[in-house]
C-alpha cells in the first residue's frame, strides 16, 4: 500500500460513519465501565470508574447531537453538541487530575476557567461568523486546552507509574496533532462538518485514536492499580499492617546474598512478647490484638528504612539489620526492649508489657542461608526467656 492509496482511503472516509463509530465506541466504553462499577466488589477507585462511565455517556450524547446536524435545530446540534463535547472532555480532565491525586484547588479552578473560555469563545464566534472551518478550529483548540494541562501533570507526576506516563505521552501527541489541525483548518477554504477531506478524516481518526487510548488506558491503569494494591496487601500482616513472614523470607534471601557478596555482617533480632498468653487471659483477646499492633509499630519504626521487620507469627517478630555487627544489634535490641517497656496503653495505662530478644550476628557464608541466622536467633531468644525475660541475649 503506497502513500497515494492511504491518502485516497483517508479522503474517502465518510465523516458520518466515523461519528457513528465515536458514538458507539463511547457508549460501549460507558457500558463496560458501568457494568464493572455495578458488579465489582472492591471499593477501590469505584468513584473514578463511575465518573469515567458518565463522561463517556455525555461524549456519546454530544456526538449524537452533532450527527443529526441539519435534521435537528442548530441550537441543539451546533451549540449544545459542541458545549457538551467540551464538558465531557472537561470531566475527562478532572478524572486525570483525580487519578494523579492532585488536590490543589487551583488546578480544578483552571479547568473550569478553560471550559468556560472555550464555551464562550465558541458561542461568540458562532453567533458573529458561523463559519465552518473557524468552528472546527475553535472546537479542536478547546478540546486541546481542556486536556493538555492535566496530561502534562500526569507525565511529570513522580508517583505516576511508567504505564500511566506512557498513556499520558500518547494522549499528548494526539492533542498536539489536534492543535495542528486547529491551525490548519483556519487556512483552509470553508468546510463544514460533513465535508469529506483529508483534514476532516484526519481529525476524526485522531478523535477515534484518542477514544481508544483513553478508554483502554483508563481500564488498564485501574487494573494496574488494583493489582499493585493486591500485591502490597499480600505482603502485609492483616492485623498489624507490617510485613508478613512470606515477604520477609523472600526479601531476607536477597539481603543474605548481598551481604555475602559485599562480605558484610548481618544481624537477626528474634523478638517475643513475654507472658502474652496471660495478657489474653486477663485482658481479653481484643486488648491482646491492640497490644500486638502497637508493639509491631514500635518495632518497625525503630529500625532504619534499609532494614527489614515482620510479624513472624503469633506474638513473635523478626528484624533483619543490614550491615550491622553483634554489638550494634544488641544496642538496637535493647532500644526496642526499653521502648516497649515504657509504653502506655490507651485502654489500660497501668498495663506493662515486656519483650525478650534473641540476637544472632555474623558474616554470611555460601554454605549456609538465612534460616541458619534465624535458628540461632531463636536459640538466643530461648536463653533470654530462660534467664528471666525482658532482656536481650545473643548467641
Ligand atoms: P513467653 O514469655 O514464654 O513467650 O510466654 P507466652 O505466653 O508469650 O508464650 P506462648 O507462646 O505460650 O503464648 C503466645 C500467645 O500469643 C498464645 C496466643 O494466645 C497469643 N497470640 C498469638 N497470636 C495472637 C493474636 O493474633 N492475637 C492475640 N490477641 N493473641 C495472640
Ligand atoms: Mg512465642
Ligand atoms: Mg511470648
Amino acid at each position: 500500500m503506497n502513500y497515494q492509496m492511504l491518502l485516497e482511503i483517508s479522503i474517502n472516509l465518510d465523516v458520518k460513519t466515523m461519528m457513528g463509530i465515536l458514538i458507539l465506541g463511547n457508549l460501549a466504553l460507558a457500558f463496560l465501565t458501568l457494568q464493572y462499577y455495578l458488579y465489582h466488589e472492591s471499593d477501590h477507585e469505584k468513584l473514578l470508574i463511575k465518573r469515567f462511565g458518565i463522561a463517556k455517556i455525555l461524549q456519546a450524547t454530544a456526538w449524537i447531537l452533532l450527527f443529526f446536524r441539519g435534521d435537528i435545530s442548530d441550537i441543539a446540534s451546533v451549540y449544545f453538541g459542541n458545549i457538551l463535547l467540551f464538558f465531557s472532555f472537561y470531566l475527562d480532565s478532572l478524572l486525570v487530575l483525580r487519578m494523579n491525586k492532585i488536590t490543589k484547588k487551583i488546578w480544578f479552578g483552571l479547568q473550569i476557567v478553560l471550559l468556560a473560555l472555550s464555551t464562550i469563545i465558541f458561542v461568540v464566534f458562532e453567533i458573529l461568523l458561523g463559519i465552518g472551518n473557524i468552528r472546527i478550529a475553535i472546537a479542536s483548540l478547546g478540546v486541546f486546552c481542556i486536556l493538555v494541562i492535566p496530561n502534562i501533570l500526569n507525565i511529570t507526576n513522580k508517583q505516576s507509574s511508567k504505564f500511566e506516563k506512557f498513556i499520558g505521552v500518547i494522549s499528548l501527541i494526539f492533542l498536539m496533532l489536534l492543535l495542528l489541525r486547529a491551525f490548519t483548518s483556519l487556512f483552509n477554504e470553508d468546510i463544514s462538518l460533513f465535508t469529506n477531506s483529508i483534514f476532516q478524516s484526519g481529525t476524526f481518526i485522531l478523535l477515534l485514536l484518542l477514544m481508544i487510548v483513553n478508554g483502554t488506558g483508563f481500564l488498564l491503569i485501574m487494573y494496574e492499580r488494583s493489582y499493585a494494591l493486591l500485591r502490597e496487601s499480600s505482603n502485609l500482616d492483616p492485623l498489624t499492617q507490617i510485613h508478613n513472614r512470606r515477604f520477609f523470607m523472600n526479601k531476607a534471601d536477597a539481603y543474605y546474598q548481598r551481604a555475602l557478596r559485599g562480605q558484610e555482617s548481618l544481624s537477626i533480632l528474634f523478638i517475643d512478647i513475654d507472658f502474652f498468653k496471660k495478657v489474653n487471659d486477663i485482658y481479653g483477646h481484643l486488648f491482646g490484638d491492640e497490644v500486638l499492633k502497637i508493639i509491631a509499630k514500635v518495632i518497625s519504626e525503630s529500625v532504619r528504612p534499609v532494614d527489614l521487620s515482620c510479624r513472624f507469627g503469633g506474638e513473635e517478630f523478626l528484624t533483619l539489620l543490614h550491615n550491622t555487627n553483634n554489638e550494634q544489634a544488641v544496642l538496637v535490641g535493647n532500644r526496642i526492649r526499653e521502648k516497649i517497656q515504657n509504653l502506655e496503653f490507651e485502654e489500660n495505662r497501668k498495663f506493662k508489657c515486656t519483650v525478650s530478644v534473641g540476637v544472632y550476628s555474623g558474616q554470611p557464608d555460601s554454605d549456609r542461608n538465612i534460616q541458619h541466622f534465624i535458628d540461632n536467633a531463636d536459640q538466643a531468644l530461648y536463653r533470654a526467656k530462660e534467664s528471666g525475660r525482658n532482656r536481650v541475649m545473643s548467641l
